[in-house]
């Protein structure tokens, strides 16, 4: 090992690995759609935890559900009754096309679930070879070993073995790539309806409504990752509604939790029937306090006109932001996106126009494709707005093309 005799980083100096660039802020404090640090300085929430807030941090109703679930139990094995898993579950199916749900903890978890059930269905189907899943450019599953392979990003793939075996890769809404990938061991097709890493990019209608097509001709299960672009982000409950198209399995995580490590797949009767007892499972996923949470995320997200507002509260985000484009031709492309999952794709380095947004006090993400993405907390309102759009056109005044590292 080279001897480095250089002082050491503060990251160098912290226990934890260094997978992570580290903003300094550590926020200790959050109310609605604003985050405190410690020092005080507030920031208002556009990033949402990637996704994960959609009710904003410190909602008394979840703050409830969550306290009044801690006093009775916390934990509790999968091998006993849990109502709330039930009543979750229940309402989960009453609201989607799905008839079974499993539970887990996090968006890969589910995801992990969706490639089994599909994988099993066809096994227990007496086709065993069919296990192979068509998958997309620019598509995020997730960070465990069969997520990364099904994402297909050679970023998170190099340096971890062989790659696990089972997924075709296409160009992103190319129909045609779909059809000539589809072959005797194809068991589905694995597709996020609105790419949130991939660089909030919607997967057209009619490529979504081609798939359906395409899996009801060929035998095969469409699988759906809306972990970051469900409930409710786009304004309907889950994006693939706006098709009119139903999957047959789908994994869905981040915004059920409210902040909660929280996930789940859904699947119809005939995708979730081969998943018989022992063949899959999980410690802590359906824990009584992560359903007491979903229980209430639900409560608010599937309250009637909440998805309308969001809708609407997207059109007028979306409104401020093509102003803002439009003022500052020079640093941002174009504005892209529905309901709250709105994206920038940006002429200068998207880090730049983060750094520069959060020195207004303003946090949002990255994503692929150079864009920013802007993923509120579902209950903002117009002064939210307002107060976004100044800071972000403030953040972009103070940058020009010239200064890019281009
Ligand atoms: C975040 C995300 C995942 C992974 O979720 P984790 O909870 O981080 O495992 C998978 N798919 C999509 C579309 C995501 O946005």
């Amino acid at each position: 090992m080279p001897q480095n005799t250089a002082p050491k980083t503060a990251a160098e100096h912290s226990p934890l690995y260094q997978t992570y660039l580290r903003a300094e802020i550590a926020p200790e404090r959050g109310e609605g759609a604003w985050i405190i640090a410690a020092d005080g300085t507030r920031y208002l929430d556009f990033m949402g935890g990637i996704a994960v807030n959609v009710l904003g941090h410190a909602h008394p109703h979840l703050v409830e559900a969550l306290t009044a679930q801690a006093q009775k139990l916390w934990h509790v094995s999968n091998l006993f009754q849990i109502p709330g898993q039930a009543k979750l579950g229940e309402r989960l199916v009453a609201a989607t096309f799905a008839d079974k749900v499993f539970f887990t903890n996090s968006g890969a978890e589910a995801v992990e679930c969706a490639i089994k059930t599909a994988r099993h269905y066809h096994a227990e189907a007496g086709a065993p070879e069919r296990y192979r899943l068509i998958t997309f450019e620019g598509a995020f599953h997730g960070r465990t070993l069969a997520t990364i392979a099904a994402g297909g990003q050679d970023k998170y793939l190099e340096g971890f073995g062989p790659k696990v075996e089972g997924f075709d890769q296409v160009p992103f809404a190319d129909h045609e790539a779909v059809k000539a990938a589809i072959g005797p061991q194809t068991a589905g097709i694995l597709i996020e309806p609105v790419q949130g890493e991939g660089g909030i990019r919607a997967v057209p209608n009619q490529c979504l409504q081609g798939l359906r097509d395409l899996c009801d001709e060929h035998g095969l299960l469409l699988v759906l990752d809306e972990i970051q672009c469900g409930i409710g982000r786009t304004g309907k409950l889950f994006a693939h509604e706006w098709a009119g198209i139903t999957p047959d399995i789908m994994a869905i995580a981040k915004g059920i939790g409210g902040g909660f490590p929280l996930g789940a797949c859904l699947a119809t009767e005939a995708a979730a029937a081969s998943m018989t007892v022992g063949s899959h499972g999980s410690t802590f996923g359906g824990n009584p306090l992560a359903m007491a949470v979903g229980n209430a995320v639900l409560d608010i997200v599937l309250a009637e006109d909440f998805l309308d507002h969001v809708a609407q509260t997207g059109l007028r985000l979306k409104q401020k932001l093509a102003a803002i484009a439009d003022a500052h031709r020079d640093t941002i492309e174009d504005v892209r996106g529905l309901g709250l999952m709105l994206g920038l794709k940006c002429r200068v380095p998207n880090g730049d126009v983060i750094a520069a947004a959060r020195a207004q006090g303003l946090l949002l993400a990255a994503a692929g494709e150079n864009v920013v993405r802007l993923l509120p907390p579902l209950i903002i309102g117009d002064e939210e707005i307002a107060e976004a759009a100044t800071r972000l056109d403030r953040a972009l005044t103070t940058l020009t093309r010239s200064d890019a590292a281009e």
